[in-house]
């Protein structure tokens, strides 16, 4: 009797732990099934979220292009505009001042200097880019000499040297843009790169400046100015095509006749300006009050004037006399501005 309660005992707690197991198994069996179940609702919801929030982006990133799109198109002519006036023709010379340059560019009286009625016919692509910026200079010109304002040209020859950006600096102070005829010095990288970058004309002025190697041929002409050409445009990234005669075109000491070497600026489309108005400083020692009456002597004298003056560190009273030039020519309303393509060249009588 007692071993059959025994037995029945263990029976039922037998039962009752595979009851357990059962229950155990099935548990594990919908989990497994459940929990698979359960990650992809989620992360199908996740995902409906994340297109909706895709689409979202996507079309603000749309409407932002067209939008841009739309202000480009409005804003594209001033654009241009603005390139044009970046590049605007200038040209910018470099000083190669040596003692026997102090003698070059003596004055010429106002009486052997012409405007030359020649159009201009310089064909370079940035000639043609700045066509609406140099009509609209044209037409400023031609507004003020028909007020009877006076128009100037500051050129400043032999450039550059210890003091140019002292100039710059002055130039700057006033907002004068000026014209620098420079020459193949070392060592002025910076000068040269702020002439241009701050709206400056760059132009040419030969490599040298010495006679025997500008004018002693055709070839050495060319040699002169190619070779400076080529330094200004490695350190600027500019290639000036404004020149100008060491001597002017009118000096008496090239073995050739200026016409040759003229031919061979007109075949080359480089562009040649004299002066109608000397400061003086070329020659003696002149006070910087000295310097100024003559400028502005001949800028009374002229609607269109080309000032030459020179940018010689030694040629101090030039310096000081410059921000009284500028003072005195915006007192009376002046229109100062860089040479550039279009300017009108001034000519001297060729010998
Ligand atoms: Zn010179």
């Amino acid at each position: 009797m007692s071993e059959d309660k025994t037995d029945h005992c263990e029976e039922r707690q037998r039962r009752k732990r595979i009851n357990l197991y059962k229950r155990i198994i099935i548990i594990v069996i919908v989990a497994i099934i459940l929990l698979p179940t359960l990650l992809c609702i989620i992360l199908f919801c996740r995902l409906n979220s994340l297109q909706k929030d895709f689409s979202e982006l996507r079309a603000y990133i749309e409407a932002s292009e067209r939008t841009a799109q739309a202000g480009t198109s409005s804003k594209g002519t001033g654009q241009g505009a603005g390139l044009n006036m970046e590049n605007d023709g200038r040209v910018p010379v470099k000083d190669n001042d040596t003692a026997d340059s102090t003698t070059d560019e003596t004055p010429q009286e106002s009486a052997d200097v012409n405007v030359s009625d020649t159009e201009n016919t310089h064909e370079t692509e940035s000639v043609t880019d700045d066509n609406e910026t140099s009509g609209n200079t044209q037409q400023l010109i031609e507004q003020a000499v028909e007020q009877g304002r006076k128009v100037v040209y500051l050129t400043f020859d032999d450039g550059p040297g210890d003091n140019t950006e002292n100039l710059l600096d002055v130039l700057d102070e006033y907002d004068v843009k000026a014209t620098f005829f420079v020459n193949g010095h070392q060592g002025y990288e910076t000068a040269l790169n702020r002439i241009v970058m701050e709206g400056h004309t760059l132009a040419l002025h030969t490599y040298t400046h010495e006679y025997e190697s500008v004018y002693g041929s055709v070839a050495s002409f060319a040699e002169e100015i190619i070779t400076l050409q080529d330094y200004l445009t490695d350190v600027t990234g500019f290639r000036p095509y404004i020149f100008r005669f060491p001597g002017g075109s009118s000096n008496s000491g090239t073995p050739l006749p200026i016409t040759e070497y003229i031919d061979y600026l007109n075949e080359n489309n480089l562009i040649y300006f004299d002066w109608n108005v000397s400061s003086g400083d070329g020659g003696g020692d002149l006070s910087a009050q000295q310097v100024h009456d003559n400028v502005l002597n001949g800028v009374a004298s002229n609607d269109i004037s080309v000032v030459l003056m020179h940018d010689a560190a030694y040629r101090m009273t030039t310096f000081e006399a410059v921000p009284m030039i500028i003072e005195s020519l915006q007192d009376m309303d002046a229109l100062i501005l860089p040479i550039t393509a279009d300017t009108k060249p001034v000519h001297h009588h060729i010998n």
